[in-house]
């Protein structure tokens, strides 16, 4: 069937015509997208705006993840990474062991370090402080992508000081931008009974814009497929969009389904990789101001990653090096993939494979 006449039997025609008009999706059509039974329909849109934004072009990274401790205060309900401190398989690396893990990876042209992990209850801002900095010194020219705005906000209630001065100083140290983590779902019924003592999505929000008035870029992100309603996702991505009208500073949005495994939500069938196709492609077309949208394989898994290519997504992240958030929440993917590879995912799907750096800046000498 022709896609017009496909469109028009699935009362998407007016939706399509926005899209192709660039003008903003309301939350109705938003849930007429998710309503849709077609999600290759829906999946057609969101490549349309991929590719009028992107064109084939999609865009890699060479980065290492570092996750410094699982140990957190918060225990939140869907984590399967975090420990209680004396737990078994708690960590926290000392600043000697994050040298080693940057050393060894030494003759790799990383253009990111990304660093993020569990609140701690001991380690002061002069542990991230030395951390930035040791790897600065031994990195001069990597993007530091560390910390995301819950980690901010634990930081500067442990120090007693506001969240604008850990910035500061984190920035002083070597901080470049911030990661997206800690926005799972912004819907207050189901923060409290997924993550209760995590900061608010207001207070999320709050922080992201605060980095952004300071010049620090950062990431958004939405933890999909647990408690929450269609709406709720709907709304999230609504506040996203709204957040980045008034500071500008969102680069990337990453969709994160939920992974079931290891957790104490129990019961909840984990989405069909359909459900998180079509999601995919409702936030790419929710988010017009978002300029990219990432397809992260270490939770989609290699295969699902390259279909979410052609469901919004440009962006197929990195080589990661070594991933515990996901793979302990039982993430079947691999710890690590190399430029090779990444580029072979990306030319397999017929795409153009772009080097970028955490800012998503085109990298000299990449593809
Ligand atoms: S999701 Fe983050 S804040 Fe929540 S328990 Fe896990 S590590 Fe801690």
């Amino acid at each position: 069937m022709p896609l017009h006449q496909a469109l028009r039997q699935h009362n998407l025609s007016t939706i399509a015509d926005k899209v192709r008009a660039g003008e903003r999706l309301t939350l109705d059509e938003g849930q007429a997208l998710f309503d849709c039974p077609d999600p290759v329909l829906v999946g057609a849109l969101a490549h349309a705006a991929r590719t009028e934004r992107h064109g084939l072009g999609t865009s890699y990274v060479l980065n290492q993840q570092i996750n410094y401790t699982n140990i957190c205060v918060n225990q939140c309900r869907f984590c399967s990474y975090y420990r209680k401190q004396g737990q078994e398989q708690a960590f926290e690396l000392s600043l000697e062991e994050i040298k080693e893990k940057i050393m060894a990876q030494s003759d790799m042209p990383l253009t990111e370090i990304h660093i993020v992990g569990g609140c701690h209850p001991g380690l002061g801002l002069d542990y991230y402080e030395a951390a930035l900095s040791t790897i600065r010194a031994l990195r001069p020219d990597v993007i530091l992508k560390c910390f995301t705005p819950v980690e901010i906000e634990h930081f500067a209630n442990l120090e007693g000081i506001s969240p604008r001065e850990v910035l500061l100083r984190l920035r002083q140290s070597g901080l470049d931008m911030m990661a997206g983590g800690g926005a799972e779902i912004f819907a207050p019924d189901v923060r409290r009974r997924i993550c209760p003592e995590k900061i608010s999505g207001q207070r999320w929000l709050e922080i992201s814009g605060l980095a952004h008035s300071l010049g620090l870029k950062t990431n958004c992100t939405m933890l999909f497929g647990h408690l929450e309603t269609v709406r709720d996702r709907l709304e999230h991505l609504e506040l996203l969009r709204t957040q980045q009208d008034q500071t500008g500073g969102f680069v990337c949005f990453i969709p994160l389904p939920f992974q079931t495994k290891n957790n104490q939500l129990t019961g909840i069938t984990s989405l069909t990789g359909i459900e998180e196709l079509k999601t995919i492609a409702v936030c790419r077309l929710m988010l017009d101001n978002i300029p990219n949208i990432k397809s992260y394989w270490v939770m989609l898994g290699l295969k699902q990653a390259q279909a979410a290519l052609f469901f919004g997504a440009n962006d197929l992240d990195g080589t990661v090096v070594e991933e515990k958030i996901g793979h302990m929440a039982g993430a079947d993917s691999p710890q690590v993939l190399t430029r090779k590879e990444l580029e072979d995912m990306i030319r397999g799907c017929g795409l153009i494979p772009q080097e970028r750096n955490g800012l998503f800046s085109p990298v000299q000498g990449g593809q």
